[in-house]
């Protein structure tokens, strides 16, 4: 599966999957690419003039996408870009300067289209947890319902988190709790909230605009499966990163 980005305007998913494998060689060829002398290391540098990215930094074309690959904990980060070059690390004062330019673009690739019509329950339980369901016609929820109930082999008690007796309608128990490409939560908050970001306090949601599924053909970190999932604060414009 590898990189997914989502355009929440257009509805589109965009797929590093098939795509000009710039990056598979570089994984492979080198295994990490160090931001300084930082545990961290690029993962993957986007365009942001690719249609299907999401995420707007002023002055910035290239958003990074940082992550422990040389000794991954997969505990939560948080970062700033404050330019294309540097990106600041919550937690640390100073900023740290991103690989140099040709390096990047060794990790610069397009994406390919993945299908989706949100109108459609295949496609829309897909994205669930990025798009939600609410473009499905009645009847096309109903089949959603019945693909949701084959797929839980009618178990639906133990897939839930909420009890069930608190929903209305098995309709209302998948818009609540199926939760794809998200395992097990598709609410997010600020990375620096601690800080005291409000993003809380305005309409302003953050949400993932990216997701990273190990790849069995490109196996970032090794025999791990993680999903890491991508999200942007909008009001204090923090990265936050965190394994599900
Ligand atoms: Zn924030």
């Amino acid at each position: 599966m590898s990189l997914q980005v989502y355009n929440y305007e257009s509805g589109t998913v965009g797929s590093s999957a098939d795509s000009p494998g710039a990056h598979l060689r570089f994984v492979f060829e080198d295994h990490a690419c160090p931001i300084g002398s930082t545990a961290f290391d690029l993962l993957y540098s986007l365009d942001v003039s690719d249609p299907h990215i999401d995420i707007a930094l002023p002055g910035v074309t290239r958003v990074p996408l940082i992550y422990k690959v040389r000794d991954p904990d997969f505990s939560e980060l948080a970062y700033r870009v404050t330019s294309d070059n540097q990106i600041v690390i919550v937690g640390d004062e100073a900023p740290v300067n991103l690989p140099c330019l040709d390096e990047q673009k060794a990790v610069k690739f397009g994406f390919k289209s993945e299908v989706n019509d949100r109108s459609k329950a295949e496609d829309a339980l897909k994205w669930a947890g990025i798009f939600g369901l609410e473009h499905l016609s009645d009847s096309e929820m109903n089949r959603a319902v019945g693909i949701v109930d084959e797929l839980w082999r009618g178990d639906w008690e133990g897939h839930c988190i909420t009890p069930i007796h608190l929903y209305e309608s098995k309709a209302d128990i998948v818009r609540g709790e199926y939760l794809r490409p998200f395992y097990q939560s598709k609410w997010f908050s600020c990375g620096d909230f601690d800080r005291g970001c409000r993003y809380n306090e305005s309409d302003a949601t953050v949400r993932a605009f990216a997701t990273y599924e190990q790849d069995r053909n490109a196996p970032l970190f090794g025999s791990m499966s993680p999903l890491l999932v991508f999200t942007f604060c909008p009001i204090c414009r923090c990265i936050n990163v965190e394994n599900q």
